[in-house]
């Protein structure tokens, strides 16, 4: 299969049609239009195989994933996703493996009734990149910088299953077979928050995904915002499968690849907030203080914060791409 007939293939899928888009895939740009009172929302990331998923992740998974790390974008500022656009590069021949990846981004475009526009399609070592555009009502786009002393932190979903998915997939841990299965889903396939994120507009005073573990991704609030976080690790939302291991509390503080959405509420709005969201969905883990830092305490213990957050080009990042060094 050549380049224009996986962009022909692409262009026959039952993507969802959106009224704003004037014109999609099949011209050298495509057309789409921002409604009156609406903010364009828009963000970019790049999964390369080898450093953000094991080359050995099956298709379809790498697909769903790599659409559901941009929706985790949006849904971290408060914005409804509307489409995507896919730069696809991959090594040639892989017919099978484009059927079943392109099943995965449809298969979750359908549930968030997002519709592919665009892209560029290019030969070489296994890289995608999928760039996301919502709306969100102009001035209620939820930013990292708004948390204030005294504000509640919470997150929503469970923390560190992903990571825990992780050891399993690389064979680090063993565990029974339907923990196995749940901690791996969570790795492979995770859960955009974004219906979470349209009931925090006009409540949350900032908000991000975490990506690259809590201790990093809350960091960037308070870094942003100016502000300091007292964190109880007893509070820390666990999954049953995430329980049984014996260094949990550190995944949940410090692994990365959950998705799941950290946000401050001012404490007086707490009660609407529980009105907002299903209770099981969501979990208080701290409050802001003016104390610049973040603290981790176990009952009144202050315990060592786990290092977190993976950073592209460290030392410590290179063994997955040790091949591909240029000439300096
Ligand atoms: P150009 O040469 O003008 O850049 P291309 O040949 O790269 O155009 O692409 C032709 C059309 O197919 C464009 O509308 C482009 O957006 C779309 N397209 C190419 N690759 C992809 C892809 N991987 N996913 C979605 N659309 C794509
Ligand atoms: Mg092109």
């Amino acid at each position: 299969m050549k380049e224009f007939d996986f962009i022909a293939q692409l262009q026959q899928q039952p993507f969802p049609q959106l009224p704003e888009i004037a014109l999609g895939i099949g011209d050298d740009a495509a057309l789409c239009t921002v409604p009156a009172g609406m903010q364009l929302v828009t963000s970019v990331d790049t999964l390369v195989s080898g450093v953000h998923f094991p080359s050995e992740t099956a298709a379809f998974d790498i697909g769903y994933k790599a659409l559901a790390v941009n929706l985790s974008d949006l849904a971290a500022m408060g914005a409804t996703p509307k489409w995507f656009t896919l730069a696809l590069t991959c090594p040639p021949n892989m017919e099978p493996w484009l059927a079943e990846f392109t099943q995965g981004l449809l298969t979750l475009a359908t549930q968030h009734h997002i519709s592919l526009i665009g892209g560029d399609t290019t030969a070489g070592h296994l890289t995608i990149t999928i760039q996301i555009c919502g709306f969100v009502p102009t001035g209620q786009a939820l930013l990292r910088s708004g948390a204030r002393v005294g504000d509640e932190i919470y997150v929503t979903g469970t923390l560190g299953d992903a990571g825990l998915g992780l050891l399993c997939v690389q064979n680090k841990v063993a565990l029974p077979q339907k923990a196995r299965e749940f901690v791996i889903n969570r790795l492979n396939r995770p859960t955009p928050r974004l219906s979470e994120s349209v009931a925090l507009r006009n409540l949350a005073t900032s908000a991000i995904d975490i990506s690259d573990g809590l201790v990093a991704d809350l960091g960037h609030i308070l870094t942003t915002s100016g502000v300091g976080a007292e964190i109880q690790v007893k509070r820390l939302p666990l999954s049953p499968a995430l329980r049984e291991y014996e260094d949990a509390i550190n995944l949940a503080l410090s692994a990365g690849d959950d998705y799941e959405l950290c946000f401050t509420v001012p404490q007086q709005k707490s009660v609407e907030l529980s009105h907002m969201l299903p209770e099981d969905s969501y979990t208080k883990i701290g409050m802001i203080t003016a104390t610049p830092g973040l603290h981790c305490f176990l009952h009144d213990q202050k315990i060592k914060v786990p290092k977190s957050g993976y950073q592209h080009w460290a030392p410590e990042a290179a063994t997955a791409t040790k091949d591909l060094n240029l000439t300096r």
